[in-house]
């Protein structure tokens, strides 16, 4: 099958890239590997996306995303991209899950990021057992017990603060004195009486029995002291890599990964373009996705115009 466009991954950019292009009459393929919304699904409350001035659920947003797509035209597949290669006659060949594959002029990739893991001994043998990497997910497990969250920057701080409001206790762990999340998170987790700030301290090992995780055992970068915090849960937020394994290699990224673009979004191939988390940018919002998904869209509208040619 030949579509003008594909948009891989169905988050917050994606979403919108496959909205404008399918607005605009470009015969258009979303490739969803999971539930649409990506990360926002995993987003207790999202504060800061205008026109919720009393925040939204990150669920709730993302029905609202899939519900405005699903309006138009847009064919939806389901899968993992395997491969994306350019193919003869300037097109591209996607190799999807399952020996499907599809063709397209333009593709734009949307694929986001996925939570990084700490490496440290018993993060693999107590993960699903007190080890996760998404508080809106599991924290009700953990409902009147005491847990840890590691990290400084704005998904630890931000899950800290919604964990805070289930959990007896919650332990927030960073390797520094000052966080890079934002101030507000910050002011609140400070507020929260049941929350207790342990920085430059990383967690070395996590420790438990047959019945799941029982502590974290952190040291001190000051003077080395090993303190075990006793907690029945841990949630790893300590920066996210990007979900670009199905890329050709010639794609320019950067030092961690993250694909390189221009200010409209076309990386380093004609043709292909990246928005949202996966590109290589400072900031990481729900907006600056859907800005990202709008502007490639537009992009490669003005591509295929030029394809068409
Ligand atoms: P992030 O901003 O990269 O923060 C990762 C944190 O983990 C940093 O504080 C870092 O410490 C720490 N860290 C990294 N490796 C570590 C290790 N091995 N051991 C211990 N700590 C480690 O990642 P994020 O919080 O997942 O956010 C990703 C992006 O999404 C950011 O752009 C963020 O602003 C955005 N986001 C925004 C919102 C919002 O605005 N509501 C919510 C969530 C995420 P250092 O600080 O010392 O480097």
């Amino acid at each position: 099958m030949l579509y003008d466009a594909a948009v891989i991954g169905a988050g917050p950019a994606g979403i919108t890239a496959a909205l404008y292009l399918v607005r605009a009459g470009a015969g258009t393929a979303l490739i969803e590997n999971s539930a649409p919304g990506g990360q926002i699904l995993s987003t207790a409350e999202i504060e800061n996306y205008p026109g919720f001035p009393h925040a939204v659920k990150g669920w709730e947003l993302a029905d609202l995303f899939d519900a405005h797509l699903a309006e138009y035209p847009v064919e939806r597949l389901r899968g993992g991209v395997l491969s994306v290669r350019p193919a003869e006659g300037r097109l591209f060949h996607l190799d999807l899950e399952e020996g499907k594959g599809l063709d397209a002029k333009a593709v734009i990739v949307c694929s986001g990021a996925q939570h990084r893991k700490l490496g440290i001994p018993g993060e693999e043998e107590f993960s699903g057992r007190g080890v996760s990497y998404c508080a809106v997910c599991d924290g009700n497990f953990y409902r009147g017990r005491d847990v840890a969250v590691v990290g400084g920057g704005n998904s630890a701080l931000e899950e800290a603060l919604y964990l805070s409001r289930i959990v007896r206790k919650v332990y927030l762990i960073h390797r520094r004195d000052t966080f890079r999340g934002a101030q507000i998170f910050q002011d609140k987790l400070r507020a929260a009486e049941n929350v207790e700030i342990v920085t430059e301290c990383v967690p070395e090992e996590i420790r438990g029995g047959a019945a799941g995780m029982e502590s974290v055992a952190v040291r001190s970068r000051r003077d080395g002291e090993i303190r075990v915090i006793a907690a029945e849960g841990i949630f790893i937020y300590v920066g996210m890599d990007p979900a670009n394994g199905f890329l050709p290699e010639e794609v320019r990224r950067d030092p961690a990964g993250f694909v390189i673009t221009d200010a409209e979004m076309n990386a380093s191939i004609p043709g292909l373009f990246a928005a949202g988390d996966i590109r290589s940018k400072h900031c990481r919002q729900v907006c600056t996705a859907v800005g990202d998904g709008a502007t490639a869209a537009a992009a490669a509208l003005s591509y295929l115009e030029h394809w068409n040619a």
